[in-house]
């Protein structure tokens, strides 16, 4: 923990933590002491960990990178921070993020971005850990903690891995109670561990997952040990190769790290196969149609009364400019965009056009992922990201829909609740790390981590 902290405080240039707990870290650390001495089991225990400023943290300030939760120190704490510090995990500090977790590049939160430790060979060019969970990609990445958590609500645990070498595992929805997590899109959030091996994702799974009755979407199922599924044998396992992600203007490079990765589960005895998604193309427009919907009327609770920060108003403001005011100057560009939106897709004229159609195709696309486990594939192949690690601001200027088409190879695995991992599986021309994407059948995470180590 001494070491973590000291490392966190050398890599201030890094933007990754944004609000450093080390009183609390040495604290549980001593606690976690004790409980090794006394001989405690738990594999979690005495791990110091980042937490992604989404969750809600007991009287840490917890402001998922926004200006709007300014000053706000949760009087609770979630479930899943909860199940950690039981398992006696340490707490080092919060995560830099993207404002709510909209983005890709971590270059929306109110703290500033986020430096990816990597870079292209010589060429100095700082570059973005990928995003929303971009604090606990780079805090990973460059031994700050030995985990973190993150969010995933269209890939941002899985882009944020594959751009800084980890691995990041998305459970199946549900699997982890969002019970105490600032909601971005509920039908869609899921808390996921972010660490350096598959191996590790399997412990911090455990300690994260679980039963919880107050999110009424968490299953009660119970958590199986899923370290104890990565037994490293995948023979006569089926994985599917989906040949609607083999999208037109791939890099060769991605192609090679995809079928490079088909390769390595052949040699270990899988079984490779052809299969078709049909609806891969209409997943990112279904899911920037659902997620600023359901993030609309999420993020309207912070109105400048019940959370956070409040505008300073004029002689004559009423309430109505109080919280015009409040929300312009508290909601970043980015976060304004995706309400603006989620609110016309919602609204009484466009609901069927665009929201209800929407849903229908996320049905579709669910339904893809069904037929092809039921035609017996264990898992399926597909790149994590369509490019390494960009350089900061080079997109960040651009169209937003550029910065969104990032996403591709993620969001279907959102829409249809899987669990989906990002595995660290080669480099490119540049030395950039690339991840490879395994999305596996609803609460099989043991299985996928199992085939998910083999390309590791
Ligand atoms: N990049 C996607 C978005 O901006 C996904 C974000 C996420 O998974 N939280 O919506």
């Amino acid at each position: 923990t001494q070491a973590c902290l000291s490392e966190i405080d050398r890599a201030d240039a890094l933007g990754a933590f944004v609000h450093k707990t080390p009183e609390i870290a040495l604290q549980q650390a001593a606690a976690a002491d004790a409980r090794i001495q006394g001989g405690a089991e738990n594999p979690m225990c005495g791990v110091p960990i980042g937490i992604k400023d989404l969750f809600c943290t007991q009287g840490v300030p917890s402001q998922a990178a926004s200006r709007i939760l300014e000053g706000f120190k949760p009087e609770y704490e979630s479930t899943v921070t909860t199940q950690l510090w039981q398992a006696g995990a340490i707490m080092l500090g919060k995560l830099n993020m993207d404002e709510f977790a909209m983005g890709s590049s971590n270059e929306t939160s109110c703290y500033g971005n986020v430096v990816n430790p990597w870079r292209r060979g010589n060429d100095e060019t700082q570059l973005t850990p990928g995003g929303s969970s971009g604090g606990s990609a780079s805090a990973v990445a460059a031994d700050l903690c030995l985990a973190a958590t993150g969010t995933d609500t269209g890939g941002s645990i899985r882009q944020p891995a594959a751009f800084t070498g980890i691995t990041g595992l998305k459970p199946t929805y549900g699997r982890c109670s969002r019970w105490g997590i600032v909601a971005f899109a509920s039908s869609l959030d899921q808390a996921g561990p972010m660490t350096k091996t598959v191996r590790d994702a399997a412990i911090m799974l455990r300690a994260m997952a679980g039963h919880d009755p107050k999110d009424s979407t968490s299953a009660d199922l119970p958590v199986p040990d899923f370290e104890a599924a990565i037994t490293g044998d995948i023979r006569g396992r089926t994985i599917g190769i989906p040949k609607e992600y083999r999208m037109e203007g791939m890099p060769a490079e991605i192609e090679k790290l995809w079928s490079d990765g088909a390769d390595m589960l052949r040699d270990a005895g899988a079984k490779i196969v052809d299969i078709s998604l049909p609806h891969t193309k209409y997943a990112l427009p279904a899911y920037y149609v659902i997620a600023p919907a359901e993030a609309s009327s999420n993020l309207a609770r912070y109105d400048g009364v019940r959370f956070g920060r409040r505008a300073k108003l004029a002689e004559g403001d009423g309430i109505t400019e109080m919280y015009e005011k409040t929300r312009a100057e508290g909601f970043g560009a980015e976060v304004q965009r995706r309400v603006m939106i989620g609110t016309y897709v919602l609204s009484a004229g466009f609901y069927d056009a665009y929201y209800n159609r929407a849903r229908k195709v996320r049905t579709l696309i669910k339904r893809d992922f069904e037929d092809a486990f039921d035609d017996g594939v264990d898992a399926i192949l597909t790149p994590a990201t369509p490019s390494a690690a960009f350089g900061l601001g080079e997109m960040a200027d651009a169209d937003p829909v550029q910065m969104y088409l990032n996403d591709v190879f993620t969001v279907t695995v959102n829409l249809a609740g899987l669990p989906g991992i990002s595995v660290p599986a080669g480099l490119d021309g540049q030395g950039l790390p690339l991840g490879l994407q395994l999305i596996g059948r609803p609460w099989e995470e043991g299985d996928l981590l199992n085939i998910a180590q083999t390309v590791e």
